[in-house]
């Protein structure tokens, strides 16, 4: 817990150019490792797609198992909030790293917009 002073501190801090600069570069760094962090651990300790192996971090999402995302998304306030939530609750199960091309072909893909497959 901060103390009192400490948390003044970097209020005013906060309230300097320099000092709104420094705080978006950490929670930018913080956001990519906690990313790193969810994605591995529901990629099944590796950070991958769990269909297709796919790796490249740009390509990887979160997909909720039995579907609801949208949904949860809208509950909890945004999709930013769900990493960070997730770490909070202890990594609770019904999720699973997906690429975004696993993502689409769960869904249905183009088949839902009557778009025939070649
Ligand atoms: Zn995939």
């Amino acid at each position: 817990m901060k103390s009192e002073a400490k948390k003044k501190a970097l209020k005013k801090y906060q309230q300097t150019a320099k000092g709104r600069y420094v705080m978006r570069k950490a929670m930018r760094k913080y956001r990519i490792k906690l990313r790193i962090e969810i994605l591995t651990h529901y990629g099944n300790g590796k950070l991958a797609c769990r269909v297709c192996n796919e790796n490249n971090i740009h390509c990887l999402s979160l997909d909720h198992i039995n579907g609801g995302g949208t949904e949860h998304r809208k509950q909890i306030g945004g999709a930013v909030k769900l990493y960070p939530l997730l770490k909070r609750q202890g990594y609770p199960r019904g999720y699973q790293t997906l690429c975004m091309n696993c993502q689409w072909k769960k869904k249905g893909g183009p088949a839902r917009r009557n778009i025939p497959l070649t």
